[in-house]
Formats: structure tokens, C-alpha cells, sequence
């Protein structure tokens, strides 16, 4: 097996349970998951109030499509909506984070009339053709060209080549408000808010894809509020029903106006919907978003102390975390999981993903602080 089949192919660790920020084996091997699973479970695995929401809607009423009024869709929508900034005021549900992207996409392009897509280099928005073609890496994208047209790549960071590439063609800026799979890639300070100056100015649709750095992760519920930027629309998944599979898109009046038929079945089915209302819920009622940024203080503080003369960088902002290695990143999150149980994620080749539930506290912090150590301590 190789390094990079331990993480995009199968590890070789069987997962029978899991609790908390835990995973467990049949043989009761226990797993501090520092990954969750590409940040799928902000509320740490099996969180009673969504395995219970869950269940009694499964039993209650498994589906009906979107055209029936659903109390649990209603409650879902009301809370994923008044978590979003001031000025997103309506929403739609879908079953993915590249679905949720594909939508925004289709939404600027009929809300503004224009095509062009302006995305950032080393970006990640997801696999179908749309997404994929406002995705960076030729390694997704060369095998099914051609993909949309129209999608202008800048330098991610870079004001300047964004106002560029901004123009009274634009329908859509595209951007992660922190790179995800890129590299857990920070702007640098008024970038966000400069996309939402060009975009202002010509009419486009700011589109900020929060699947991964959304959900409290960053210290707010949405890594934009940390920015003081409100985007046109909001794309997100991943951790909004807490492993359940559902995507959300929370639009500004203007694109919700300018929105052309679009829809899918499943689209706010009642069992995600009644997971998308636990999580969004409960990670709001206990502000779970001042847990993640007091947390990822802590382990920036604890990581530099420990390991700060063996990396090369810490990036990120909450529990959104990414360490800058002077070695592969795929061997290290090998390492720590065969030899110390700490499950952790590369972002390319050398960065070092955390990603853990919310719910983490400092002994779970300690010990994965300590398993790096060794691992990056190891000369083998
Ligand atoms: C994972 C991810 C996606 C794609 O989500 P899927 O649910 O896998 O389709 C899109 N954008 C970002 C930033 C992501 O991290």
C-alpha cells in the first residue's frame, strides 16, 4: 500500500463506532480523530441531540420531495438562515458541497445576465462538471475537459489581479474565505472585502464556499464574519447535519429574485433537515464557534511550543488548522495514525491537516500535540 492510498483509498483500520472526538475498532482500539472526516462532524461523532432528532424523523416520515410543507425543512431553513450574516436571507438545501457551488454558479449567471467565472488558483469547490471547472487542480480536471467555459483563474491573495480579472462580464467571484484543500491558505487581511468592493462595482455575485471553514470552525459560525464580509452567496456542507449527507446554499434577495428553475429531489429531505436543525442548533445555542476559537488558541500555543522548531509554518485561524511540514504530509498522517491512534488529513504535500470536532478540550489537544511530537521527532 502506499502513502497516498492510506488516505484517498482504504486505511487499514476498520471503524465500528465512534463518540465524541473518538473512533473506535471492533477490538475497542481507540482513535482521537483530529480529521472528522474532512470537518463532517463539527459536533464530534454520534452527538446525542442529532442521533435523537434523527431518529425520530426517520420514523415519523422518511420523505416527501420539496413541493410539501415539512415542519423539520422549515426549522431547518429557519436556523440555517438566521446563522448567516445580516442580508442572507433565503436558502435552498442540496445533498453535497459541489452541488451547493453548482447552484451558486447557476444562480449568478441568471441573477446577473453574464458568464464569466473568476476563481483562485489552488482553489476546491468540488467534482461535478461546474464546480470542477472553477477548481484549481489539473489532476481533477484534464480527464473530462472540457468542462464549463468562461472561468478565469487569479492568484488566490492577489487584490490586484482580482480587480484585473474583475469586469462588467462577471457574474461570479468565487472563493474560499480560507483555502481548504489548497493548503489551509490564509488571505492576507481587506482581501475578502476587496472581492466584495469589485464585485459591488460591476454587478457580480460574490460566491464564498464555506463547505469546509464554515459550521463554527473558525472561531465564528462562518469564516466571512470574521472578515466583516457578507457574500451574495453562501455555499456550505460538509459539517451542516454533522455526517449526515446534505449541502446549503443562503442567498442575498437579489440572486433569490434573479433565480432561474432549479431544484433537486431529495433537495430538504426531513431526516438531513432534521440533522441540519440539531447541528445548526446546538452549535449555536452553546456558541461552540468561541469553544473553537479559545481551542485553537490553545493548540496554536501548545503546537508552536512543542513542534514550532521542527515545522515550518502554522496556518489557519480556529480549529481550522494547518501545519506547513519540512516533510510529506501523507507519511506523517500515516504515522500518526498506524503508530500513536491520531487521525489526521494532508492538504497537498507537505501540509499537515487538523480539522477536529468543536467539542474537543485540552486533554484531547494534548494528546494530539504530543503524538506529533513523536512523529515529527522520528528521523525514519
Ligand atoms: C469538500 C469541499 C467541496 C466539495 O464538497 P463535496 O460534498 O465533496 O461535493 C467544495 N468546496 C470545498 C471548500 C470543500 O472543502
Amino acid at each position: 500500500m502506499s502513502d497516498l492510498d492510506f488516505v484517498s483509498g482504504s486505511k487499514p483500520i476498520a471503524l465500528e463506532r465512534g463518540e465524541g472526538p473518538f473512533l473506535y475498532t471492533a477490538d475497542g482500539t481507540e482513535y482521537l480523530d483530529a480529521g472528522a472526516s474532512f470537518a463532517c462532524t463539527p459536533l464530534g461523532h454520534c452527538h446525542p441531540d442529532v442521533v435523537e432528532a434523527v431518529q425520530e424523523q426517520v420514523g415519523e416520515l422518511t420523505f416527501v420531495d420539496s413541493s410539501f410543507p415539512v415542519q423539520a425543512r422549515e426549522d431547518a431553513y429557519a436556523a440555517f438562515v438566521a446563522s448567516t450574516p445580516d442580508g442572507l436571507e433565503s436558502a435552498w438545501f442540496c445533498n453535497s458541497g459541489t452541488e451547493a457551488n453548482e447552484a451558486a454558479l447557476k444562480f449568478a449567471r441568471s441573477a446577473t445576465g453574464e458568464s464569466k467565472i473568476v476563481a483562485a488558483t489552488r482553489s476546491f469547490h468540488g467534482r461535478t462538471m461546474g464546480s470542477l471547472a472553477a477548481t484549481w487542480k489539473d489532476k481533477y480536471k484534464k480527464p473530462y475537459e472540457p468542462l464549463i467555459g468562461d472561468v478565469e483563474f487569479v492568484p488566490y491573495g492577489d487584490a490586484d489581479e482580482l480587480a484585473d480579472a474583475v469586469d462588467d462580464e462577471t457574474a461570479a467571484v468565487i472563493l474560499e474565505p480560507i483555502q481548504g484543500e489548497g493548503g489551509i491558505n490564509v488571505p492576507p487581511a481587506g482581501y475578502l472585502e476587496t472581492a466584495r468592493d469589485l464585485t459591488d462595482e460591476v454587478g457580480a455575485a460574490l460566491v464564498l464556499d464555506e463547505v469546509q471553514t464554515g459550521m463554527g470552525r473558525t472561531g465564528s459560525m462562518w469564516a466571512c464574519q470574521n472578515a466583516g464580509v457578507t457574500p451574495d452567496v453562501l455555499t456550505t456542507a460538509k459539517g451542516l447535519g454533522n455526517g449526515l449527507p446534505v449541502g446549503g446554499v443562503a442567498v442575498q434577495e437579489w440572486i433569490a429574485d434573479g433565480a432561474a428553475s432549479h431544484n433537486s429531489t431529495f433537495s430538504g429531505g426531513p431526516v438531513v433537515a432534521a440533522a441540519v436543525h440539531a447541528t445548526v442548533s446546538t452549535l449555536v445555542e452553546e456558541e461552540y464557534h468561541a469553544h473553537a476559537a479559545a481551542m485553537g488558541d490553545y493548540l496554536r500555543t501548545e503546537l508552536e511550543a512543542a513542534v514550532g522548531d521542527e515545522i515550518r509554518e502554522v496556518r489557519g485561524e480556529g480549529l481550522l488548522v494547518g501545519l506547513e511540514l519540512k516533510r510529506g504530509a501523507n507519511r506523517a498522517a500515516r504515522d500518526l495514525a498506524m503508530n500513536h491512534q491520531v487521525l489526521a488529513l494532508p492538504a497537498g504535500r507537505t501540509v499537515l491537516r487538523l480539522l477536529p470536532p468543536l467539542v474537543i478540550d485540552e486533554s484531547h489537544a494534548d494528546r494530539l500535540v504530543t503524538a506529533l511530537e513523536a512523529v515529527l521527532a522520528s528521523t525514519d
